[in-house]
């Protein structure tokens, strides 16, 4: 069978796989300081004979590493960042790893990091079996929490060349869904004004704050008045320091997300007056700090198809007894949810782990990802594995707990094949790579991407 290759690799390799997959999530590294994971897989990938690119597009902790030559190019994309204060045990109680407020893999991007790997060292054991034409480029992608690492990667042109791209996310579910998610700008607004003694001399002051809720009280006022699928939401980062004092520094973060990039684009000039209208009303100064923003995934139909047929024709390995005993304890800690996903998608009553996979869908969600921006440059998708029990919901302790434990790796090593077989299945047929292409050019009409972070926002440095 064709592909065999391919999965018994991504096989003998497990233990390698295992290994970076845990080293990755024990020591948990932020957006933009993934140093770790960086050099893990940077050796991993020099040993593997891939030629091996540190940096990429301008990012330090990006890699772009490559194997074979010539046409099709096929780029799999891996990520391994985490998130703030989802530090966990992989137990299926909360219970912090670390003391304080550690961070954590509450969104699984070790197992990408492990799973991309394992395809790519499939992928290349199954051109060499089968002498196929075509280049393999392993992307680490950095910083996807907070939506920018891909998109500071193809400002600095890493993923011009490729003919498709192809991204797996950990997932409740084994599915492919031919929907898209929101496009979004994250910005932060600095007021500066006048600091004095509260109580004494409150006249001398002009206070950041005021500046800060006002433009908060104006941005309420404008979500009557945007396109339905706008979310605008914010945080004060900095508001004072204490009541008697009249505060000359405060900050808002919001981010402003719609389902088309022209649509955030607008609301967030809006937004920009308001916040400028909040200035002028305090008499404070206002300085932007406009941090990124990406695309909304474009999931190419052609490709969709294609991975969807991969997903049931590679053999799911069946969930070990303590497997689905882990998970039904992680499950009884969101029985709401669990039972939702189970009548939604007409699941065994039962089920704790997903088995399977989904029909096609086309189901639009309202999260970001910054593959979006590698989807609207070549034809690209993101496909999801079941990696956790039904009921979790990403970015929590739960997903940090099963990203670190077998029921995870074991959805990682089940994409990696499927990524495999699907990249390969490209490699014999460039009719659909074109048809794939056909379907993009179609979608975007020739627009070409327009990176949304202008080239005087700098890569932060960490
Ligand atoms: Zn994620």
């Amino acid at each position: 069978m064709n592909g065999e290759a391919a999965i018994s690799t991504i096989d003998q390799e497990r233990g390698l796989l295992w290994e970076i997959c845990r080293k990755i999530w024990s020591q948990p590294e932020l957006a933009f300081r993934e140093y770790k994971a960086c050099k893990l897989l940077v050796e991993t990938l020099k040993t593997a004979g891939f030629r091996v690119e540190t940096g990429a597009g301008g990012v330090p902790t990006a890699i772009k590493a490559s194997w074979g030559g010539g046409k099709p190019v096929i780029g799999l994309l891996g990520e391994y960042d985490a998130l703030p204060g989802l530090s966990q045990k992989a137990v299926p109680y909360k219970e912090s790893a670390e003391p304080g407020y550690g961070s954590g893999h509450g969104c699984g991007h070790n197992l990408m990091a492990s799973a991309t790997l394992g395809a790519a060292l499939g992928i290349k054991a199954e051109m060499e079996k089968r002498k196929l034409r075509g280049t393999i480029v392993y992307y680490g992608c950095p910083a996807e929490e907070v939506l920018t690492g891909k998109v500071f990667m193809a400002r600095g042109g890493a993923f011009e060349g490729l003919d498709c791209a192809i991204s797996f996310h950990p997932n409740v579910l084994n599915r492919v869904t031919k929907g898209t998610g929101l496009a979004l700008n994250s910005v932060k607004f600095h007021f500066t004004g006048i600091s004095a003694h509260a109580g004494r001399e409150p006249h001398n002051g002009r206070s950041a704050l005021d500046a800060v809720e006002l433009a908060n009280v104006g941005a309420n006022y404008l979500r009557e008045h945007v396109p339905a699928d706008v979310r605008i939401h914010y945080i004060i980062c900095e508001g004072g320091v204490a009541p008697n004092i009249v505060p000359d520094k405060a900050s808002v973060w919001y981010y402003v997300r719609s389902r088309q990039r022209e649509d955030v684009e607008a609301v967030y000039r809006r937004l920009v007056k308001i916040a400028e209208g909040a200035a002028m009303m305090t008499e404070t100064k206002m300085n932007i700090e406009f941090l990124g923003g990406c695309y909304s995934r474009l999931n190419n139909g052609v490709l969709c198809d294609l991975i969807h047929q991969c997903m049931e024709e590679v053999p799911q390995e069946p969930w070990a007894e303590e497997e689905n005993e882990f998970a039904r304890a992680i499950n009884e800690t969101v029985p709401g949810e669990r039972l939702e996903i189970v009548r939604k998608y007409s699941l065994d009553a039962d089920a704790q782990m997903h088995t399977g996979v989904l029909p096609i869908m086309r189901e639009d969600g309202f999260g970001s990802t910054d593959v979006a921006d590698v989807t609207h440059i070549v034809p690209g998708i993101s496909f999801g594995t079941a990696c956790e029990p039904l009921g979790v919901s990403m970015h929590s302790w739960q997903v940090t707990a099963a990203a670190g434990h077998s029921l995870g790796f074991k959805g990682a090593i089940y994409a990696a094949k499927c990524m495999a077989l699907w990249a390969t299945k490209l490699m014999e047929a460039p009719e659909m790579i074109q048809a794939a292409w056909d379907e993009f050019n179609e979608a975007t009409k020739g627009k070409p991407y327009v990176c949304p972070i202008p080239p005087e926002v700098l890569v932060p440095q960490m």
